[in-house]
């Protein structure tokens, strides 16, 4: 046990005191002894290493070389004065410079003395400099205690200016250590630390602080990484099991006419091996006892609508109610005229509510939805209304859910005393680490295999100024039978910019493309719905060949007769967009094509974007590309949940880790799944410590 309380406040702590604690507290979050032991350097400088002034690069992190001060002096005027010293050792010089302090600094300098500097130096004007270097003679570097890697913890530019330097941290943390004995409360038990060969909690804080060697410091970060992942994985599962265990659902244990009908006699085509797998796993899931909570997810073209179908059917076939939720209109509509004949034969009524359904017609379906008499429903945001009363809902699908919040899916919950179960299908592959982290409470299907016959879209990337060939290949495309897609970006930052240039391309094609040889649809998203609707009609039906859109086409639409996708200014969208409009082609028989139009000027990440879609179709790897480039902050849904909050692991970089961190925790639970034995007395434990506090480096200590 600890001989002090590491939950004392860090004022008390030698060496801290009141000033400097409250600059730990509002710049680093650090409030105490624990908090401090759980603030872990971002790197670590080799110590082992000196420099000589010639081999300083201008991509040098700190660094320390040795050397001797020839000159001082002040330099500037006003606010731009400074204290600047000229370094010398046998190979060069470079300048040292200080903006604050510099009375004292000139006073205890040492001309012509031998002293080690470390710091990162500045590129400028063909030579180097280092600002505020901390600087030891070298009579004492050689005294002082041999440390090899010295650790460099977070810091901000208020904390140094209250003179909270990386020295001070570093020796709070030394103090703290020698307080405490160096003896930490273990947090794992010694059965998973044999099996995955896991440095004890205290020889892992010891090293991760001050590392011994670079084995150990590797061997710290994969013990706290391991045990920062594992703890939350274990949160995740046991919300999963305790949800199924507490939350009724409804049994569909029927696999009844509906469901049988329509697999023999009107299914449209044989399902493929993975539609079949994951049909399996929903029939699985709502015929238990528990409410089904389900990620669906599938690549674009996948056939994720048909799933969908079927489990709404069974749904039909226990004596419940269905409903399929999109997030456009233009998607809910399509869904709707799709499952419309596909139910056909089965004589099933289905109805679409959305916000340009008339009032007429909207109070006819909320009283057929109410009497049972309308068993499904498709629609947008409309359906969440309160208005929408089911009679017996039992299963609610929520098509593309990047674009719905958790609250709204939280609402469809409650249209009924039981909640209804939940399947929620994505588009947007989501990399399986990520997956785990954000939707470990949900159970996940995928669908990892396109239909049979597909082609692989041919995929290009074009300058603009090659716009001439690329029309003759649209009018190529065209003489086929073939229908294109053109995509313009609307970004809502520069929205009029973007409907000019949106204006001046439809003008532009109009004039390429001239009536009556040629027929164009446009939408956009000022328009109103019903023009929308005509116009998506049009080209749905094959009066136009010509799409001129702005994402609003983004999701779901199906016109397995259009071959060639149009995306101009390309490197102005992101990789998941990208793929999703890719997805709108490639849905029928032909070879089809996608066109990534740009001017030469582009940035290295559009380059990277642009070459990942022209290597792949692979909407996994996109993803993963898209997860490494822009980080987990960016993507869909991870500001809400944890993963942002890490302090070790890095859900990118250490997924091997955290793959075998949630393998164990549920392993672990499924052997207890309450944690009652006593050898999991310290998951328990730390576990129930954790669920109270909420941030896992508050308490594991
Ligand atoms: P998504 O997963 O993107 O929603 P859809 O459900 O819209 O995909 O399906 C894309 C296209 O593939 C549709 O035209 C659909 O009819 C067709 N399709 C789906 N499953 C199969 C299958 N097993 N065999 C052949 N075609 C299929
Ligand atoms: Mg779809």
């Amino acid at each position: 046990m600890n001989p002090i309380n590491l939950q004392s406040p860090i004022a008390y702590l030698k060496g801290v005191g009141p000033n400097r604690a409250d600059a730990l507290k509002s710049e680093l979050g650090v409030h105490t002894y624990q908090d401090l032991l759980n603030l872990f350097p971002n790197r670590y400088l080799d110590k082992t290493q000196y420099y000589k002034i010639n081999q300083i690069q201008r991509s040098s992190a700190e660094i320390q070389v040795v050397g001797k001060i020839t000159d001082i002096r002040s330099v500037g005027q006003k606010r731009g004065k400074r204290l600047e010293a000229t370094f010398i050792d046998d190979t060069g010089s470079m300048q040292l410079v200080w903006f604050r302090g510099q009375k004292w600094i000139k006073e205890n300098l040492r001309i012509n003395v031998p002293y080690v500097v470390f710091g990162k130096p500045n590129y400028f004007n063909g030579s180097f400099s280092m600002p505020h270097p901390e600087m030891e003679l070298l009579t004492e570097h050689q005294k002082g205690l041999k440390i090899h890697m010295q650790p460099i913890y977070p810091s901000t530019e208020k904390l140094s200016n209250k003179g909270v330097t990386n020295k001070v941290i570093s020796r709070a943390v030394q103090q703290l250590f020698l307080d405490t004995k160096a003896r930490f409360t273990e947090t794992l038990p010694q059965s998973i630390r044999d099996h995955y060969k896991l440095l004890p909690k205290d020889e892992s804080l010891l090293n991760i602080h001050f590392p011994k060697s670079q084995e150990l410091l590797s061997k710290a970060q994969f013990r706290l990484k391991f045990e920062e992942l594992f703890y939350i994985q274990l949160q995740l599962i046991t919300k999963k099991i305790l949800r199924k265990q507490k939350i009724k659902g409804f049994t569909f244990d029927q696999v009844g006419t509906h469901f049988n009908t329509f697999f023999k006699e009107h299914l449209p085509f044989e399902l493929t091996n993975a539609q079949k797998k994951v049909l399996r796993e929903i029939r699985a899931d709502m015929g238990s006892n528990a409410q089904m909570n389900r990620l669906l997810q599938g690549d674009v073209g996948s056939g994720k609508t048909i799933v969908a179908l079927m489990s709404m059917l069974l749904a039909l076939d226990n004596g419940f109610q269905a409903c399929l939720m999109a997030p456009t209109e233009i998607l809910a509509t399509q869904h709707y005229h799709g499952l419309l004949e596909l139910l056909q034969p089965l004589d099933i009524p289905i109805a679409l509510l959305t916000g340009s359904t008339k009032k007429k017609q909207r109070t006819h379906i909320h009283e057929h939805l109410e009497s049972g008499e309308l068993p499904i429903l498709i629609g947008t945001h409309a359906l969440l209304e309160d208005k929408v009363k089911f009679n017996n809902l039992g299963l609610a699908i929520i098509d593309e859910q990047h674009r719905f919040g958790v609250a709204q899916r939280a609402k469809l919950w409650k249209k009924n005393h039981t909640p209804p179960h939940v399947l929620v299908m994505t588009a947007t592959p989501i990399p399986r680490t990520l997956a785990m982290s954000l939707y470990g409470d949900l159970d996940i299907s995928v669908i990892d295999e396109l239909p049979p016959g597909r082609k692989p879209i041919k995929t290009v990337h074009r300058f603009d100024a090659n716009r001439l060939k690329v029309f003759g290949f649209i009018k190529d495309e065209i003489k086929k039978g073939r229908q294109v897609y053109i995509v313009y970006p609307l970004i809502q930052e520069s929205e009029a910019l973007d409907y000019k240039d949106l204006m001046d391309g439809y003008e532009s094609i109009a004039r390429d493309f001239p009536q009556p040889d040629y027929q164009i649809s446009i939408v956009h998203g000022k328009m109103k719905a019903e023009d929308k609707e005509y116009e998506m009609d049009r080209f749905v039906r094959g009066e136009t060949q010509i799409m001129v859109a702005t994402t609003v086409i983004e999701v779901g639409v199906n016109v397995p007769n259009a071959s060639l996708m149009i995306i101009e200014s390309a490197e102005r969208f992101g990789l998941s967009q990208l793929h999703q409009l890719r997805g709108r082609v490639g849905r029928g028989a032909d070879q089809s094509y996608c066109i990534l139009m740009t001017g030469f000027k582009l940035s290295n990440e559009a380059k990277t974007r642009l070459d990942t879609m022209v290597a792949t179709n692979d909407g996994f790897k996109i993803a993963q590309v898209d997860l490494e480039l822009r980080g987990p902050g960016n993507l869909m849904g991870t500001q809400q949940s944890g993963v942002l909050n890490l302090r070790i692991a890095d859900i990118v970089k250490d997924r091997d880790i955290l793959a075998t961190a949630r393998n164990f925790a549920s392993k672990l639970l499924a052997d207890d799944p309450s944690l009652e034995k006593p050898e999991n007395q310290m998951v328990r434990h730390t576990y129930m410590a954790l669920a109270k506090h909420g941030n896992i480096w508050t308490y594991i200590g």
